[in-house]
């Protein structure tokens, strides 16, 4: 009942706001379909390979094996060859890496990252994912040798029992150690990602994780909840078990919490999840304006619509190095979505800038600017010169719409891709 009301709201909201135009299906490419040729994007590369498989990972990724790195290389290399055959020699304003766990195949990543600087233009920063069991003074030059800028660690907590709930099996200490090597390296930006919300977890045991996080040298901190996406390992222990996520009360408290906290030790907020001090640039993965994804289970945002490539790594290790596509879904964007897509991540970073959005939006903008004084009528937005910022009460509720969004659609996306390696149509 909750749930259908749930779909029935959010059908209604998306027609409201992207029209009826909009098809929300992803269905496998046209075989004569052929991305449009691109100036400027971002480049996402994924990489699948994890020591341990964590049980509330949602993420494509496979035991690491040695032998499985060299045809996982190739083929990136082949994509990004075909990527540049179809769109051009175009600018890429930023390239982000994650996964899986890029630092075991750091030699794959810098012989990747080598051909897309041949291919095309780069020209921002170079963003990586680490994992503590990995980071160590060689890690840290390695990363340095390959042109990386800013590095994220997933620290997730430094207290022993929620290492253990979320299947960590290093000590504490070992993520302390990794964030310091980090923040001693050299990058532009040092970001620690910590986890909220998690059962049992108590207030202090918040800040102290921030505390320890801002000891190490982290000039960014991103929170996030546990996502309990249904199919992972803990989606099913929760189900069968007595543990209990907290319920919203505590999560909004521990979200206050964080922000007070932050607030107090000179982090900005910089996006729902977000803090940075100083003027460090921004570390971040999802707000980019358009992006290329290489890689198995990597997306692809084009100004045309949103592609997905093939979850299972066989298949899209063959497709790739056959020369054949490894893209296995594809939804087309109708005129008015790519305006409303903008403005969900802006109101993710927490600012939107107004004469952007009037440009982008088009004949939209008025309704767009008609909810963003709604909001500031009811305290989730406070009206400045030139944009429109969301308070701290905004930004908790923008978490609980991304929570939805990442349990709504991204799980049944992912179910269907991860069942079969070439799903036919999705709809979401
Ligand atoms: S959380 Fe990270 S390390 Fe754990 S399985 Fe997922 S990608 Fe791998």
């Amino acid at each position: 009942m909750r749930h259908g009301l749930a779909r029935l709201l959010t059908r209604s909201a998306r027609r409201y706001f992207v029209g009826a135009g909009q098809r929300w299906v992803f269905a496998p490419p046209a075989p004569d379909w052929s991305p449009p040729r691109i100036e400027r994007t971002a480049l996402y590369l994924h990489v699948p390979f994890c020591r341990n498989v964590c049980p509330y990972c949602p993420y494509t990724k496979v035991p690491y094996a040695a032998a499985l790195v060299a045809p996982y290389t190739r083929g990136a290399l082949a994509e990004i060859d075909r990527w540049a055959d179809a769109i051009g020699p175009a600018e890429i304003s930023s390239i982000y890496i994650g996964g899986g766990t890029p630092t075991l195949a750091l030699d794959s990543v810098a012989g990747i990252l080598a051909r897309v600087r041949a291919r095309f233009r780069v020209t921002g920063d170079v963003c990586i994912e680490t994992n503590p069991a990995d980071v160590d003074e060689a890690v840290v030059g390695r990363l340095r040798d390959a042109g990386i800028t800013l590095v994220s660690l997933g620290v997730q907590s430094f207290r022993p029992e929620h290492l253990a709930f979320i299947g960590r099996r290093y000590e504490q200490s070992v993520a302390a150690r990794a964030l310091a090597l980090l923040a001693q390296g050299g990058f532009a930006s040092v970001n620690a990602d910590l986890m909220f919300a998690l059962p049992n977890q108590q207030i202090s045991d918040i800040t102290a994780d921030l505390a320890h996080a801002e000891q190490c040298g982290a000039n960014q901190i991103t929170t996030y909840p546990l996502f309990t996406f249904p199919y992972t390992t803990v989606g099913e222990y929760l189900r069968l078990s007595d543990v209990r996520m907290p319920g919203l009360r505590v999560r909004h408290a521990h979200y206050r919490a964080i922000n007070a906290w932050c607030a107090q030790h000179g982090y900005e907020r910089v996006s729902v999840w977000g803090f940075k001090r100083g003027g460090v640039p921004r570390y971040s993965s999802v707000t980019r304006d358009g992006y290329i994804g290489i890689g198995p289970g990597a997306g692809s945002h084009l100004p045309d619509g949103f592609l997905l490539n093939t979850f299972d790594l066989d298949a899209w290790i063959c497709a790739a190095n056959a020369g054949r596509t490894t893209i296995a879904l594809r939804m087309p964007f109708a005129d008015a979505m790519a305006g409303w897509w903008w403005l969900y991540w802006r109101v993710y970073d927490t600012r939107i800038p107004l004469d952007e959005l009037d440009k982008v939006l088009g004949k939209d903008a008025p309704k767009a600017r008609r909810w963003l004084r709604a909001m500031a009528h009811i305290g989730f937005a406070v009206q400045h010169a030139g944009y429109v910022e969301l308070t701290e009460a905004g930004a908790f509720w923008m978490h609980l719409v991304q929570n939805h969004f990442a349990l709504r659609y991204v799980n049944t996306l992912w179910t269907h891709a991860r069942r079969e390696p070439w799903p036919q149509a999705v709809a979401i």
